[in-house]
């Protein structure tokens, strides 16, 4: 199926004109769209509640009223609070107050794709998910870049739903660089499966590549400072990023090269099993089964979480990375 992307003359602007949109929440993401959509020459009001980031939208300059105020108001939402708390709130602040041809607008497809929010019919309904972190948001729209974003149209109510969600996208800035249309599911299941899928498998590798040259007598400070502390690893990533996976081997030595080249076939065996273990995580992922478990069964899942998190911090590695960091000076050492 061919992929379709949008751009900056696919968005009209001027579609904004006259409407108020209310942003929710004001921390990565809602400070960064809000500032790009205002600098746009969109009409902004902040909901949020009374705390740290509404100190900081007011000193932003917005007008920042209570969430179910905010929507109130506004006709078009951007619900930029943690997918965590979002269904409580959605339920209680925003859908009371929000009326037929309002539209919805989510940065993320997870807790429609997973039944946990379902707006009213007479809503429109539509997924902008950058694909960049809040900061990286701000400093694109400021350095006239664009950033990708994932976008889609989940329930057209109006018939006007992909020309508004596009006008949002172009007040962010997203459309720049290119918004690709997908479902909200497909969005909410390549997020997590990159963050289940493919995260944890590739720190896997590393681990084991820690834990054999630790084993094998070498310094652990040298070790991670050699695979990932100097830096060098987040710069080969960015050039990936920059020229793709394959030319951006020309960066690296002849020797390099070569051994890498010679040694990668050696690992086309383990090919399967890893495919296989991340079918599983996919199909979890794509049944329902992992937003069953993470939502559908809160308390559960966070004592679980807790306790996996508390053993983390015991492990050698965290003492290793903090007194390889104290030594090289990097950042905050974290004691
Ligand atoms: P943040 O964690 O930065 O959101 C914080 C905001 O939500 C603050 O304004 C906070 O208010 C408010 N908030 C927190 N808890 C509550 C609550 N119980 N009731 C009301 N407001 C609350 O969120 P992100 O910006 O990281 O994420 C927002 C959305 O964007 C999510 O859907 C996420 O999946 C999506 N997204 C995030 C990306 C990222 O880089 N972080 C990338 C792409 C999409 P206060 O601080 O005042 O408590």
């Amino acid at each position: 199926m061919a992929t379709t992307i949008y751009h900056d003359e696919d968005a009209d602007l001027s579609l904004l004109r006259g409407s108020t949109v209310a942003v929710v929440g004001y921390g990565n993401q809602g400070r960064s769209q809000a500032l790009n959509m205002r600098d746009s020459g969109v009409s902004v009001v902040v909901g949020n509640i009374r705390d740290q980031a509404h100190e900081a939208a007011e000193a932003d300059g917005f007008e920042v009223l209570p969430i179910d105020e905010a929507c109130r108001l506004a006709d078009m939402v951007m619900l930029l609070i943690p997918d965590e708390v979002m269904p409580e709130v959605y339920e209680q602040k925003v859908a009371p107050m929000l009326s037929a041809g309002n539209l919805v607008c989510f940065a993320s497809g997870y807790n429609v794709a997973f039944g946990l929010i379902e707006p009213d019919a007479g809503l429109d309904v539509v997924l902008v998910a950058p694909r960049m972190i809040g900061v990286g948001v701000r400093d694109a729209y400021l350095e006239g870049r664009g950033f990708p974003s994932f976008v889609g149209v989940h329930q057209d109510a109006t018939g006007n739903a992909k020309a508004r969600m596009l006008a949002l996208c172009r007040g962010i800035g997203s459309t720049r660089g290119g918004c690709i249309e997908m479902s909200m599911k497909d969005e909410a299941s390549l997020d997590l499966f990159t963050e289940q899928g493919f995260g944890p498998a590739w720190g896997r590798v590393l681990m084991s590549a820690v834990e054999l040259l630790v084993e094998a007598g070498y310094p652990p400070e040298a070790v991670l400072v050699e695979l990932y502390l100097s830096g060098e690893l987040a710069y080969s990533l960015e050039k990936i990023r920059e020229v793709g996976m394959l030319r951006q081997m020309d960066f690296h030595s002849q020797t390099s090269q070569y051994g890498s080249i010679t040694r990668g076939a050696r690992y086309l065996d383990l090919d399967g099993a890893l495919k296989q273990k991340m079918g599983a995580v996919l199909e979890e992922i794509r049944s329902g089964k992992f937003a069953e478990e993470w939502s559908g069964q809160q308390a559960q899942a966070r004592e679980l979480f807790d306790r996996i998190r508390a053993v983390r911090d015991q492990m050698p590695m965290a003492e290793w990375e903090r007194s390889a960091r104290r030594g090289l000076r990097i950042g905050d050492a974290g004691d």
